[in-house]
């Protein structure tokens, strides 16, 4: 790889500073003290952005349908996840936290280079109770488990569990075949049916279960947690990290800020299926219910905001065309403005996947995941969101250009 100077950039470096104009020089696979001797490769970059690699720290590359995935075939599925890794790419996100579907065996395929994309933390199986968010059987249906749409090593879908026990195998069930955190359901959600958005799911010992065991694995559970209740319960349980977090009140948000808890917000999905609901499959009496979280989610996002709890990033993209992912940038920089966007699909979510020491902020020592953008963000924002990057550059290596 050799020495890469990039010359002239704009550089929004995600460690709190205002952005600059400036050369930054990248060794092999990281980013190199300036001015690091002479360059093998010089990209010049006059009214260019340069940015951290983006991390989507909440994506679901192998959730390809929300209905009927059991139908494909496993080389259909495995062609399909394939190219949302290689797409994640293409728009600048150098990791993923994948919140769930997606299993070891596809960031094995990475690391062996047989596949192109991101940095993954998987998650496995997300964890559901009986007749919660993830319940996907018929209501006809007596069978034990869900439908399998999956398979070993691609795609898994949900795990069914009730009580500690069985929350406890599932815990291990997922760390066995590679998962690097745990997703749990701890409230209704929008696109299932039966049960209510408000509705906690698992109790405070189920939760506390899940989390004692991911701590053991020296990891974590993150929550899905659209609503207060369950959201209480998790908190009570010892979980620090929630998704979605849409509905709450200022008790709920002040005891978020108190616990130190990390927040993914996730607005680039609701966009994406309000917009074309018809080719998503969303039955029609489910578009108010979306339309009323989508500012549901801007208020308690101002809220969070204003009460300084960190909060990451996380587009939450469904199916077989996730082109959109960098839109969750541009759409919380409408809610919390450019630099305090970027900071958080960066520095924050690196935080939160416990990966800060290697990415999320441009400095010296750190791996040269980067993103290049036509144009000069500082003068206008528009520039990230509404167009792909010109270059991405993973571990010192370019892996998009013109
Ligand atoms: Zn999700």
């Amino acid at each position: 790889m050799g020495i890469i100077g990039l010359r002239g950039a704009t550089i929004f470096d995600s460690t709190g500073r205002e952005p600059r104009r400036g050369d930054l020089w990248l060794r092999d696979d990281l980013i190199a003290e300036p001015p690091g001797g002479p360059a093998d490769e010089v990209l010049d970059l006059d009214g260019h952005t340069v940015l951290p690699g983006f991390i989507d720290a909440h994506a679901h590359v192998g959730l390809l349908s929300l209905y009927g995935q059991a139908s494909w075939s496993a080389a259909e599925q495995a062609g399909y996840v394939f190219r949302n890794l290689r797409e994640s790419l293409d728009q600048g996100f150098t990791t993923l936290r994948d919140l769930g579907g997606i299993d070891g065996g596809v960031t094995q395929a990475i690391k062996a280079g047989l596949v192109e994309g991101p940095r993954m933390h998987p998650s496995g199986q997300i964890l559901s109770q009986i007749g919660g968010h993830g319940d996907m059987r018929p209501t006809s249906s007596d069978e034990p488990a869900n439908p399998d749409f999956g398979c070993g090593g691609l795609v898994r879908n949900h795990a069914l569990c009730t009580g500690p026990d069985q929350v406890r195998a599932a815990v291990r069930q997922q760390f066995r075949r590679g998962a690097k955190q745990i997703k749990m359901f701890v409230t209704g959600g929008v696109l299932s049916e039966g049960d209510p958005l408000e509705s906690p799911q698992f109790t405070v010992e189920e939760i506390r279960a899940a989390h004692d065991e991911a701590r053991s694995h020296g990891s974590y559970v993150t929550a899905h947690a659209h609503t207060v209740t369950g959201l209480m319960r998790a908190l009570e349980a010892g979980v620090r990290s929630f998704e979605h977090v849409s509905v709450i009140d200022d008790e709920t948000a002040s005891a978020l800020k108190r616990s130190g808890a990390i927040v993914v917000p996730t607005l680039a999905v609701v966009e994406s299926l309000t917009a074309d609901p018809a080719a998503w499959g969303v039955p029609g009496h489910l578009l108010d219910d979306l339309d009323n979280l989508h500012t549901q989610q801007r208020r308690s996002l101002a809220m969070l905001d204003d009460l300084g709890v960190p909060l990451g990033s996380g587009a939450d993209l469904i199916g077989i065309e996730q082109r959109t992912r960098a839109r969750q940038i541009y759409l919380m920089a409408a809610e919390i403005g450019l630099a305090g966007a970027i900071e958080s699909a960066t520095r924050v979510n690196a935080e939160l996947l416990r990966i800060a020491d290697k990415v999320g902020t441009i400095e010296p020592g750190k791996v040269a995941d980067l993103v290049v953008y036509e144009g000069d963000a500082a003068e206008d924002p528009e520039v990230i969101g509404t167009r792909p990057p010109k270059y991405v550059l993973q571990s010192g290596r370019i892996v998009r250009s013109p």
